[in-house]
């Protein structure tokens, strides 16, 4: 029986519903938060309790894109490896972007504690494996520098024992580091609306912003449900960037993630494929990454570079279980029940970027790795807007880069090719 199409992890939740998000808008807010997300919602968190008063505006319900549909791993580090960082930028700017990435987990824990959001968070850890011998050579080298360059201590778990930390013969080894955490991404963004509302801010459902105009000084933001004027604006939009922030939009590249959830496995089983409850990922460029939450296996991966579309993720489902299927042939007789796609926002670089464009402040491209970041940045952009100091923010040191020559107006027309890159990249390297 084919999988439902269905994110799994609205089944565990009560999701904010339209019905206390439907109130009319405010004709006039201090700051108006375009995006329902992890991003918005932290900003606004901030904001509010500073007594700012502020409208969260999102196109579709609370929570719809990418934080209600993702892993919920809250890592360490960004999405390019920091040795990549480091050559980039420098150590400088690699150390403060390294700390950041901490920082991020800990604010994570620490609004999960203050709120008392019920979302399973905990310090699990991650593991990344290492599909060949030779990725296991360059994670050698990663815990050295990682000691070496930031006093980060991260593990190596040698190939002979790994069956320590995963139930699966396919890799050549990992590395583990402890720092990371886990969440349950539908009740975390759950419980940050709550907290927001509960701060005094207003967040409206389907009140899509189609026009931003300024006015002495002022925005004017025209939505699905009538306007509202802000001293100053934040976007959060991630993924789903579109044509209202044309600027933005074209330095956001869309890209779609998968996720299949199986039916529960017995303790025993469970406890096998993945024995310390790690939050798992491999080297690939076109990668997976899997996990446990109430023992279901949660395996997803970059089955189509494509957002998501109801055949996309019908194919998905099949490409994903048979990973899954590569990487523990114990489940191959186990129910896949949900299936589900999401998508994720990368910039040129692969960087995450955070700054002020004609008045309007962003925090974007968090390349898959934006749990816990997205977290963070809404919350130091939020302060940076307040003391007017955004420029200083480590994040937006480094130019965010448009398409090289000009080429892309919003729309990938370039991500078959990019998928097949990758695929070629795995295959050479
Ligand atoms: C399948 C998948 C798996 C992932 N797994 C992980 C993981 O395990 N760990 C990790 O760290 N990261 C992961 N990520 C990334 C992470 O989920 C995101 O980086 C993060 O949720 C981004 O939050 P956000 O608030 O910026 O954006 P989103 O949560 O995407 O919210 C943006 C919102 O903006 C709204 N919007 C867009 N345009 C408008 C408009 N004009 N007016 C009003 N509203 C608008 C959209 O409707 C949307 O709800 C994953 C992402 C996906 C898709």
């Amino acid at each position: 029986m084919n999988p439902k199409q269905q994110i799994y992890w609205h089944t565990t939740t009560q999701m904010p519903g339209s019905s206390n998000t439907i109130a009319p808008l405010p004709n006039k807010a201090d700051v108006a938060v375009i995006g329902g997300g992890y991003t918005g919602l932290s900003a606004a968190l901030t904001l509010a309790k500073k007594g700012v008063s502020v409208a969260v505006l999102e196109a579709e319900t609370i929570g719809w894109g990418a934080s209600s549909r993702n892993g919920g791993m809250t890592l360490t580090g960004l999405k390019l490896p920091m040795q990549s960082v480091f050559k980039k930028f420098g150590r400088d700017t690699a150390k403060q972007l390294f700390q950041c990435s901490l920082d991020s987990v800990s604010a994570v824990e620490r609004i999960v504690k203050e709120e008392k959001i019920d979302c399973g968070f905990a310090r699990y850890g991650h593991l990344l494996t290492a599909n060949k011998p030779r990725h296991y050579q360059a994670l050698i080298e990663e815990v050295e520098f990682m000691d070496r360059e930031f006093d980060h201590k991260v593990k190596l778990i040698p190939p002979n024992e790994q069956q320590t930390e995963i139930g699966s013969r396919l890799f050549h080894g990992g590395l583990l580091d402890e720092v990371s955490g886990g969440l349950n991404p539908a009740q975390y963004v759950t419980g940050l609306a709550h907290a927001v509302e509960n701060a005094g801010a207003t967040v409206h459902a389907q009140a899509r912003v189609n026009k931003i105009e300024r006015r002495e000084g002022r925005f004017v933001l025209e939505t699905d449900r009538g306007s509202l004027t802000a001293e100053s604006v934040l976007v959060g939009t991630s993924g789903y960037t579109g044509s209202v922030t044309k600027r933005l939009q074209r330095k956001i590249i869309p890209i779609g993630s998968y996720i299949i959830a199986t039916e529960m496995l017995n303790d025993e089983l469970a406890k096998e494929l993945i024995p310390k409850g790690r939050m798992i990922f491999d080297y690939k460029h076109y990668l997976n990454y899997f996990r446990l939450w109430n023992n279901r296996m949660i395996f997803g991966g970059r089955a189509a570079f494509f957002p998501e579309t109801a055949s996309m993720i019908r194919r998905s489902a099949e490409i994903l279980r048979r990973e899954m299927i590569q990487v523990y042939p114990q489940l191959k007789d186990v129910k896949v029940e949900y299936v589900w796609g999401g998508t994720l926002d990368f910039a040129f670089d692969k960087m995450t970027h955070v700054g002020e464009d004609n008045g309007i402040y962003y925090s974007l491209g968090y390349a898959g790795h934006g749990v816990a970041m997205a977290t963070y940045l809404g919350e130091t952009v939020a302060e940076a807007m307040l003391n007017g100091n955004i420029k200083e923010h480590p994040f937006a040191q480094f130019k965010f880069p448009s398409a090289p020559l000009g080429l892309y107006d919003g729309r990938p027309w370039f991500l078959p090719f990019a998928g097949a890159w990758h695929k070629f990249l795995d295959w050479v390297e």
